[in-house]
């Protein structure tokens, strides 16, 4: 007997049919005779609509309530799934995140699993029943409900996965695989069997919101067996694997992401000195705004221009920062702007091939695409451009990378 979590997401328990498809798919693999605990997330449009109530009635809403909020979503869909198992005769229970006990830290909005106590689901496993659990909620030591950021159903599955040291995490979305790109932005965009652990970290960390990031993580780290299924058809998916066989047909670019969640910050005129990036880095770590591609360009006159990318949320919230640092450095200014986008080429295969990156520059100015600011790694090329510009720039990457067909070269 093998155990298996199962996880779905929006798209795919959006109406009450398709909660009876998920519930006809999971009534299968049980009676196949497995233990099945499944994960679910806010019916579509869900989470997007409680946002909204809150944005109509206040401005800067108090996060915790936020997230009393927007954890009530997967309260819905885990009744109306256990609701849809009785009804095929299987024992089913639903839990919310505290009723595991899934705890986390106390960054409402964005909060860290801490601590799962798996022991309530396994003594329901053992007596025959499916567990149903809500995804992308936790709580914190104070009995607060958490949220773990967007897409954290993804998370929940994975961590639950890893605390039971299930036999496979199965995530099932609405697209049936991991692509070399989105495949809604891309129509070449090919699904992959495989893609390693590390590769889809990358993707995931750049913008494929396919996994969330903190999934990829913890499967990684784990060791948890994880898939990307559809749950519209029966399919192989994409398997998230720690091999890293050298395979002469693979691909130097495994794949591209792209995001526009990001806004890009200026800071003008800072004295050119030892500590200048502490000087501006440290407030807006202490306000905690995750900074991402960071640019300090060559001083002139003792002073210098420093660049850095932040969530857009957070765009207003640094600029209020950054005015500080202004005012305590003597610096020229603040400037910003929230219509940029990233687009990012990833594979590990770019660690032994010179020459990826400059591809991926030529390509871009054949287009004409201005690049604003560049970032890599050893697996990963990333340019930060103009946002009007992201979809021509991916699809223009995806065909000069090759990543529709079979053939690949540098
Ligand atoms: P779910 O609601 O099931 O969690 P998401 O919308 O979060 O689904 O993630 C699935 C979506 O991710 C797909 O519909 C697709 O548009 C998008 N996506 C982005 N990058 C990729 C990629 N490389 N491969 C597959 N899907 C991708
Ligand atoms: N419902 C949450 C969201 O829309 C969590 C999730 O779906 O994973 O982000
Ligand atoms: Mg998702």
């Amino acid at each position: 007997m093998s155990l298996i979590v199962h996880k779905y997401g929006g798209t795919s328990v959006g109406t009450i049919e398709r909660i009876e498809a998920v519930a006809d798919r999971v009534s299968a693999a049980q009676r196949a005779g497995n233990d099945i605990v499944v994960v679910v997330s806010a019916m579509s449009g869900e989470t997007n609509r409680l946002l909204g109530l809150a944005s109509e009635l206040s401005e800067r809403p108090s996060s915790r309530e936020m997230d009393v909020l927007l954890s009530t979503g997967e309260q819905v869909t885990i009744a109306l799934l256990s609701m849809a198992l009785h009804k095929r005769g299987i024992p089913a229970v639903s839990m919310t995140g505290s009723q595991v006990k899934i705890e986390t830290d106390s960054a409402f909005s964005k909060a860290r699993i801490e601590r799962i106590d798996a022991d309530n689901i396994r003594s329901e496993l053992a007596q025959g029943r499916v567990v149903v659990v809500a995804g992308f909620q936790g709580v914190d030591p104070k009995g607060n409900i958490t949220t773990l950021g967007r897409g954290g159903s993804d998370t929940t599955a994975v961590a639950l996965a890893a605390a039971l040291s299930a036999d496979e995490c199965q995530i099932y979305t609405d697209v049936d695989g991991v692509y070399t790109t989105d495949p809604r932005v891309c129509e070449g965009a090919r699904r992959l069997d495989k893609i390693t652990f590390e590769e889809m970290l990358e993707l995931a960390s750049q913008g494929s919101k396919v996994l969330q990031i903190r999934s990829v993580e913890f499967a990684g780290k784990y060791n948890v067996p994880l898939r990307v299924l559809s749950s519209f058809k029966d399919g192989p998916g994409t398997l998230i694997t720690l091999d890293q066989e050298e395979d002469m047909e693979k691909p130097i670019v495994s794949g591209i992401a792209f995001t526009r969640d990001e806004a890009k910050l200026v800071v003008r005129g800072v004295p050119d000195q030892p500590g200048v990036a502490a000087n501006v880095l440290v407030p807006i770590s202490e306000a905690n705004i995750e900074v991402d591609v960071i640019v300090q360009n060559q001083g002139i006159n003792n002073t210098t221009d420093f660049s850095f990318t932040v969530a857009r949320r957070d765009m207003e919230a640094a600029i209020d920062v950054l005015n500080g640092v202004v005012e305590r450095l003597g610096a020229a200014g603040v400037e910003s702007d929230d219509r940029i986008a990233k687009v990012s080429i990833v594979g590990v295969g770019m660690r032994s091939h010179a020459g990826v990156a400059a591809k991926m520059f030529s390509a871009l100015a054949a287009d004409n695409i201005n690049i604003q600011l560049i970032t890599t790694s050893e697996i990963k090329t990333c340019v930060v451009i103009d946002e009007r510009y992201m979809e021509l720039a991916v699809r223009a990457l995806h065909s000069a990378f090759e990543l529709s067909g079979s053939k690949h070269s540098v």
